[in-house]
């Protein structure tokens, strides 16, 4: 038996994105995997539900809160084996196993960049390769000969914003009314690129593929590259022109995605 702290009457809004809704009447943080088997225990001999909440990016509490246990997850031990094996705990950040795997180069999961939540959560929600799915719908777009789809770091933003860097055929030109169009038909809100950089002369990899490592650290900032950079205005539903004044207003938080 492991020791539990079960505390009584936790607001939960603080551990939710959203920060909404109303206390738990029991609440534990599981650190290791015998203490989540005995929190499920102690709520099943209290005759009380039980739920599991992890990061909280996609979850609402009701006002009225929860009449049970709430376990938060905290398993938090990450390896990766040779051979190409990872054990994640569920409470692990997912952006850590993702940004662990690719600094250590290996590839795979770099698509699934820039989604807020802990690893226990992934297959739970089904959490969908965005990148590939973006990655597709843009290079359904006439004139677009090479994209690579990567998460950029914007202020007061969670997770990473999506940005797409395109190289396009010879005389092909971004039209960002048709593009904002066929992003909103084909994409999920959330999947649809905040950002759009079109490369003049890009730099491959050896297979022709963008460097995406180089493009996610230069960012969307229009001054450090004479790359065209376009970002989503919802506003007026197309992609616009990124200018230095609107850089400015996203790096403020005044815009927002
Ligand atoms: C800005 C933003 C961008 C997003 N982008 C994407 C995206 O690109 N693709 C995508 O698929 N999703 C996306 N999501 C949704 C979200 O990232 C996922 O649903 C994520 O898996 C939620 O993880 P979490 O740890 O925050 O779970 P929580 O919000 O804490 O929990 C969500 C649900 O999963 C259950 N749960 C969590 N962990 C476990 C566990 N270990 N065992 C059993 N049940 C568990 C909870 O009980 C709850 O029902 C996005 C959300 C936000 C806010």
């Amino acid at each position: 038996m492991t020791t539990l702290d079960i505390q009584r009457d936790v607001p939960l809004a603080p551990f939710t994105t959203l920060e909404l809704g109303g206390p738990a009447k029991y609440f534990v943080r599981a650190e290791e995997e015998a203490m989540l088997a005995d929190a499920l225990r102690w709520a099943d001999d209290e005759g009380v539900p039980a739920a599991i909440l992890a990061g909280g990016s996609n979850l609402i509490v009701p006002d009225e809160g929860f009449h049970g246990l709430v376990i938060q997850m905290g398993i938090g031990d990450l390896e990766f084996h040779n051979g190409g094996a990872v054990h994640a705990g569920a409470g692990v950040p997912w952006e850590t196993v993702v940004n662990e795997a690719v600094s250590r180069g290996w590839a795979g999961l770099e698509c699934l960049t820039g989604i807020p939540g802990s690893t226990g959560a992934t297959p739970i929600q089904n959490v969908g390769a965005y990148g590939q799915e973006v990655a597709e719908v843009v290079m359904a777009q006439p004139g677009v000969d090479i994209c690579a789809i990567y998460g950029v770091d914007v202020p007061d933003t969670e997770g990473r914003a999506g940005m797409a860097a395109l190289v396009l055929e010879s005389g092909a030109i971004i039209d960002g009314d048709t593009l904002y169009q066929a992003f909103e038909t084909a994409l999920p809100a959330y999947a649809r690129p905040a950002f759009i950089r079109v490369q003049d002369a890009p730099e491959l990899t050896a297979t022709f593929k963008l460097r995406k490592v180089e493009l996610q650290k230069q960012g969307f900032d229009p001054k450090a590259t004479s790359d065209q950079i376009f970002y989503r205005d919802d506003a007026s539903s197309q992609y616009r022109l990124l200018d230095a004044e609107t850089f400015a207003l996203i790096e403020r938080g005044e815009v927002r995605f």
